[in-house]
């Protein structure tokens, strides 16, 4: 058995699904349980209709649904034989009906709570996995679908929810595994229930990490991400085209970079796979002849010590500075209770005497944090900044890195750096204009000779 996840863009169209039909169709012998994402931009479709609805705007709102429905029934409507267009219908309305009511609830309210946020959210993958299954049918692969919500057993904080491992195992023994053995699997990713049966969602992106629980709960030989990218690049080509394809890259070195903004892989994604050792292979839905990359449980020696370089945008730095003399004992526990009390993750410190330098991209508390931290030290808060961050296992033991990264951006200013929490990245803060340019410097500098053995030359 093995599964096989489709994100939105390989999923977008009548075209990109019958792409995907026959990708599947060629590795049936494989026993293979599909997690599709939402069709599209789907799920930011909806989510900004439910901010319309909470503004007020239920006509806006409504419209941008029937928009929805308007493509989905186009899409899938290319695909199946005239006599399965009345059940398309059905599937259709029964879900708009509900969503409808979801949004309605929501105009009245005045407000998208975090549970009607994973109930509007997850109609994407609703719907998508149920006309994927029926789409596979009518191209001619024998399909069944699967609601994640009777498989995915899930904590209830809605909008981030974390699998029950051991609920959710049993089920996917009991439920996935007997009708694997007669057909393909279409299940949506992304969404999940409690205990209860209240829909809850895995984050934004969680349709990989859908795709990994899935693959350890069925002991899927290999989990396979099918995205818009041949695999993991040497850089985010959204940021800087022209990267290089890795053949390999191990777990640690994928967590990090998914972690610190390569949006290709979901970052929890690959925590369910490691535990169970399934390797993950990371493919283009354009390109299925293309190889991809495969992750490993094991270090992937090269000659290169960097393997990637990933970014995120949208990064503040924080800097505190105490209000004595010399840092007091108690002060980093004191700053870092304030940050956890507001439930706001910091990804970068650097610290010196008498001042601390820290990062974050969730600024939505920022106000009450600055506000408290003021009562014990100075602080300044600057936006627009990037992260930079260098990943690869040889990092640590290869002299000279700091050395030839400090050459590429002699031109830059960098406002932090940070090398050894995790040993296996390196990584700068500078100002997000600088960006591209830096990206590049580096890229530059790390890459202008490839190792065979690990990329694709
Ligand atoms: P999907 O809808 O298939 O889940 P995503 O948009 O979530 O796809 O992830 C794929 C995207 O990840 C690529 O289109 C690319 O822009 C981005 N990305 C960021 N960093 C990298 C990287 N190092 N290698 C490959 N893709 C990357
Ligand atoms: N559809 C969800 C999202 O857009 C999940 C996913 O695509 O992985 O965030
Ligand atoms: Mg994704």
């Amino acid at each position: 058995m093995i599964v096989m996840k489709f994100g939105g863009t390989s999923v977008e169209s009548a075209d990109a699904i019958r792409r995907v039909a026959e990708i599947v169709q060629a590795r049936q012998d494989r026993h293979p349980l599909v997690v599709v994402s939402a069709m599209g931009k789907t799920t930011n479709r909806l989510l900004a209709a439910a901010d319309k609805a909470a503004a007020g705007n239920l006509e806006d709102a409504h419209r941008d649904i029937e928009e929805l429905e308007a493509f989905h029934r186009r899409e899938i409507g290319a695909i199946l034989p005239a006599d399965k267009h009345g059940k398309l219908d059905d599937v259709l309305e029964t879900h708009f009906v509900d969503l409808e009511a979801s949004l309605g609830e929501v105009a009245t309210t005045g407000e998208v709570t975090p549970q009607l946020w994973d109930e509007i959210g997850s109609y994407g993958e609703r719907l998508s996995s149920l006309l994927v299954a029926m789409a596979f049918n009518a191209l001619g692969v024998p399909s069944v679908h699967l609601d994640a919500r009777h498989a995915l057993v899930t904590d209830s904080r809605h909008t981030q929810a974390l699998p029950l491992y051991g609920r959710t195992y049993a089920r996917f023994r009991e439920k996935a595994v007997p009708l694997l053995r007669e057909a393909v699997v279409v299940m949506g990713g992304f969404i999940g229930a409690t205990a209860d049966g209240v829909t809850t969602t895995l984050g934004r992106g969680g349709s990989d990490f859908s795709a990994s629980i899935a693959g350890a709960g069925i002991g899927a030989e290999e989990i396979q991400i099918w995205t818009d990218v041949d695999g993991m690049l040497t850089c985010d080509p959204r940021i800087l085209p022209g990267g290089h394809l890795l053949r390999t890259i191990s777990f640690n070195e994928a967590a990090e970079l998914a972690y610190f903004g390569a949006k290709v892989l979901h970052p929890s994604t690959l925590l369910p796979a490691v535990e169970k050792d399934i390797p993950v292979r990371i493919l283009n839905s354009r390109h299925p002849e293309v190889e991809g990359t495969r992750v490993v449980a094991e270090m992937v020696h090269s000659t290169n010590p960097v393997k990637s370089i990933s970014c995120k945008r949208g990064i503040t730095v924080v800097n505190i500075r105490s209000l004595r003399m010399l840092m007091a004992h108690g002060f980093l526990r004191r700053i870092f209770e304030v940050f956890d009390r507001y439930r706001t993750p910091v990804d970068m410190v650097a610290t010196t005497e008498v001042s601390v330098s820290l990062t974050i991209d969730q600024t939505q508390m920022l106000p009450e944090i600055e506000a408290e931290l003021s009562r014990i030290a100075e602080v300044v808060v600057t936006p627009d900044q990037a992260l930079i961050c260098l990943v690869g296992e040889a990092i640590r033991e290869t002299p000279g890195i700091s050395a030839r990264i400090f050459g590429a951006v002699r031109d830059v200013n960098v406002r932090m750096i940070s090398q050894g929490a995790s040993l296996l990245n390196f990584s700068l803060v500078v100002n997000d204009a600088d960006l591209v340019r830096t990206i590049k410097a580096l890229h530059d500098e790390f890459f202008s000779e490839l190792d065979p053995a690990v990329f694709e030359v």
